[in-house]
């Protein structure tokens, strides 16, 4: 019996020892599930999981020598307040949690956005939400700290626990497992797993801010097998013949657009005059049906760019990057980015949108010409042109930074043509009203790109495609602003963060050398579309013959398939979202 006993007060003692924490431990817990709505049907299953960890953490505390111990316990309490705060400040502010999309977009965030990004957001009713929790828990805390200092920490009766307490553990321990079981088993196959193909999984099974880092982390890593696989795809690439193309093919492609909020697509303010203008003219045609396959800019850059479509087996590192084959075929290709070096830096794995076109291997079967630095505003990106000697066939591609947040830093004081006044939304504030006037402006200064980067092949035989990586909620039928990571997403959601702008302008002289493209290009504009399929356009307009063409994916082929489901974040059919 008194074995028995003694044994049960070992098992206690690391708990009790460290009870404070525990305890605080739980209070960051319980506002996490509070503050993020998290009162599902797991709770138990997730409280389990809960006293399972802090049980484990105790005992590994309660073994490490007594410097080491206080140490390792100072740096849990400030990780658990810091992901904890975080993540919290996240939800209040954009209803994101930890996920691998959230870290990814943190990782693909440069110093500059990572700068305006706190000034856009580090104020207001989430921040207060957020210190006013995590103030209040860590006041409380530090003052029971100095209660238990000032109580006497050596006194011996207080450091044995109780029996009551061992059989409480007991208990909790025994139900917390029950309740935990299978989502445990489900943890551990998900941690276990080798390939990145088949990892979907409820990330509600991780119920701490600790555990969605953790398995936001792991997904990353997965996806860097994906580049293993493209390089392998990428070193047998293969054309068959190249003939009869366009000798000039530009691809803009646009930032967080949000085509509700330009003129060619029924806005009614004058955003899009130039563009406006040439479609007037008929020299450009504005494609109504377009949406993108991510509201996230690497994902939508991978599939954009990839032969691989989201609505097929594998992924897109299973196809083959486009420039890669026009080069292969001839083109001299040139791409220009606002948004990312190829730098030492980014060789490294970081998940951004760069991560593969910035492996050396990759990033010299795809271009000739690189741009060397990033510029305050896409006009001034366009000098790198000036430097750049194109030959008889060229692909240009142009990746703006386009009306990305915060709006306002996108425009020099020339560009200031709307004003909070100009803005009729009675249900707006001024300050929400002058965010739209930003925005609104940032996309009559992405119409002026646009304008420059034509008019530079005006005199040539050349065909410029635009199009949005994805759109952007700027207060439009619902009071959000910027993007959003919610699943499903709404239809109004679909409406603005998912349907892109698509054009498709004509030099004079390609008018006149390619009656039948301008003709496919009209009668195609209202197909649906998604705009992972691009490639296969591309491919076409260059007049290459290679085993990934599929005409039933090129938009201005007669055997383009108008059916094919278009699913957005490789699960959500975007046609049925919005007829919902
Ligand atoms: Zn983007």
């Amino acid at each position: 019996m008194n074995r028995l006993l003694h044994c049960l007060e070992l098992l206690a003692r690391p708990v009790w020892k460290n009870g404070l924490f525990c305890l605080v431990m739980l209070a960051i817990h319980f506002v996490c599930v509070w503050r993020m709505d998290q009162w599902h049907p797991d709770l138990w299953a997730h409280l389990g999981g809960v006293a399972q960890d802090l049980f484990i953490i105790c005992l590994l505390l309660h073994l490490l020598p007594h410097r080491t111990g206080r140490v390792a316990k100072v740096a849990l309490y400030v990780i658990a307040y810091f992901t904890a705060a975080f993540e919290v400040f996240l939800y209040e502010r954009f209803r994101m949690n930890y996920t691998p999309t959230a870290l990814q977009l943190w990782a693909e965030t440069t110093p500059q956005e990572t700068s305006e990004f706190f000034a856009a957001y580090l104020h207001g009713p989430a921040l207060r939400t957020t210190l006013l929790c995590f103030g209040g828990i860590l006041f409380l805390h530090l003052l029971l700290e100095a209660v238990h200092f000032a109580s006497g920490k050596y006194n011996n009766a207080f450091r044995r626990p109780p029996l009551a307490f061992g059989l409480f553990l007991i208990a909790v321990l025994v139900a917390g497992t029950a309740a935990a079981w299978t989502n445990r088993g489900w943890m551990w196959r998900y941690f276990t797993n080798t390939t990145s193909t088949r990892t979907e999984i409820r990330i509600d099974l991780f119920y701490s801010p600790a555990w969605r880092l953790a398995y936001s982390a792991k997904m990353l890593h997965l996806a860097n097998g994906e580049l293993d696989t493209l390089r392998r795809h990428m070193d047998t690439l293969r054309v068959d013949s190249c003939a009869g193309g366009c000798p000039n093919i530009v691809v803009i492609i646009g930032e967080s657009y949000n085509k509700h909020h330009s003129q060619l697509y029924g806005y009614n303010r004058a955003t899009t005059p130039w563009q406006r203008a040439e479609q007037q003219a008929g020299r450009l045609v504005a494609f109504t049906d377009a949406v993108a396959c991510w509201n996230l800019t690497s994902n939508v850059f991978k599939y954009s760019l990839s032969t691989r479509s989201m609505d097929q087996e594998g992924a897109w590192c299973d196809g083959v990057l486009y420039p890669a084959l026009l080069r292969k075929a001839g083109y001299r290709v040139a791409f220009l980015t606002n948004q990312f070096l190829a730098t030492r830096r980014q060789h490294s794995f970081d998940f951004n949108g760069s991560f593969f076109l910035n492996d050396p291997q990759l990033d010299s079967l795809c271009f000739d010409f690189r741009n060397r630095r990033l510029y305050r505003y896409d006009r001034q990106l366009l000098r790198e042109l000036d430097s750049y000697t194109p030959a008889d066939r060229n692909l240009t591609i142009v990746h703006l930074f386009g009306q990305h947040q915060k709006y306002s830093y996108r425009l020099t004081k020339g560009d200031l043509h709307f004003t909070a006044d100009s803005i009729v939304r009675p249900d707006l504030t001024r300050d929400q009203r002058q965010t739209v006037a930003d925005y609104d402006n940032a996309t009559r200064c992405n119409d002026d790109v646009i304008r420059r980067i034509c008019q530079r092949f005006n005199d040539e035989d050349a065909i410029v495609v635009h199009y949005a990586d994805h759109g952007e909620h700027v207060y439009d039928d619902t009071l959000v602003c910027g993007r959003t990571g919610a699943n499903p997403p709404s239809a109004v959601v679909a409406r603005h963060q998912f349907e892109v702008p698509l054009t498709v302008w004509f030099s004079p002289k390609f008018m006149t050398a390619h009656p039948d493209l301008v003709r496919r290009v009209q009668t195609a504009k209202d197909r649906p579309f998604m705009t992972d399929d691009l490639p296969h356009m591309i491919i076409a307009l260059a007049g290459i013959s290679c085993p990934y063409y599929d005409p039933r994916r090129d938009l201005l082929s007669d055997s383009f398939n108008t059916r094919r489901p278009r699913l957005i974040k490789r699960q959500y059919d975007y046609d049925r979202l919005v007829t919902k």
